[in-house]
């Protein structure tokens, strides 16, 4: 499967502590989406669902973890590969949340096994496209085009009361690669990001819109960039 990035805690996107699973690889191109640079699928981010299951594992086996959730890039472009991932996600939690840029109708419509596998363990799906001038800052939908659909009805309560009592929040993570900054970042976070980080950006730091990143950035920069983006809507 090809995954970029596995992160934990995730407190941004859903419920709790969450495993954010972010695959890369996509077909939409969406204008203004905030992970273009998990657009293509690369080799080096190539990962056995064994080898996925075991870094699962091991994070459960260390940490509470109250739910997953999967983005991208496009999830349902490796359907097969997401298929047998769920099958081990469920064991730790039934709380796993999927963005998707299909429409749930399209999704029922493509008829494969696998994508009718992945929904019957989805609990919650963000369906949609992201368009950028729907972007009103909402909780967990990028887009106000996007839906939340609740597929288990175990977790309708569990999401109504999340929404109701939950602000869009950022939170920033530093990775092997840089800083990411994960959640649901409004239409003018890029600008934000540049001007917050102009100096880095002088370094050469490459910007992906949410990924801050420059070969051999030292852990005092990336704590550096943290700190400093906590200027705009980190918690
Ligand atoms: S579907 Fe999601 S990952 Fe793909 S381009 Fe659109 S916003 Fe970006």
């Amino acid at each position: 499967m090809n995954v970029a990035r596995i992160l934990y805690p995730v407190k941004v996107l859903g419920p709790g502590n969450r495993i954010g699973i972010w695959v890369s690889g996509c077909p939409r191109r969406c204008p203004g989406c905030s992970n273009p640079e998990l657009w293509e699928r690369r080799p080096a981010f190539e990962i056995t669902i064994d080898n996925l299951k075991e870094v699962i594992s091991g994070i459960a086996a260390a940490h509470p973890v109250d739910g997953f959730t999967i983005s991208g890039g496009e999830p349902m472009a490796q359907p097969e590969e997401l298929a047998d991932l769920m099958r081990c996600l469920v064991t730790v939690s039934k709380d796993i949340l999927v963005y998707s840029g299909f429409r749930y109708e399209e999704l029922k419509r493509m008829d494969l096994d696998s994508i009718r596998r992945i929904l019957e363990s989805v609990a919650v799906l963000i369906d949609g496209p992201y368009v950028e001038d729907l972007n009103n800052g909402s909780v967990l939908r990028g887009s106000e085009n996007q839906n939340i659909i609740v597929l288990n009805e175990q977790f309708r309560t569990k999401y109504e009361n999340y929404l109701e009592a939950t602000q869009n929040r950022i939170q920033n993570f530093t990775t092997y690669d840089g800083v990411v900054s994960v959640g649901i970042h409004n239409k003018d976070f890029k600008k934000e990001i540049y001007h917050a980080l102009s100096h880095f950006y002088n370094e050469r730091a490459v910007f992906h819109s949410t990924l801050i990143s420059k070969k051999h950035l030292t852990s005092e920069q990336k704590t550096r960039i943290v700190n400093e983006l906590l200027i705009l809507t980190c918690i």
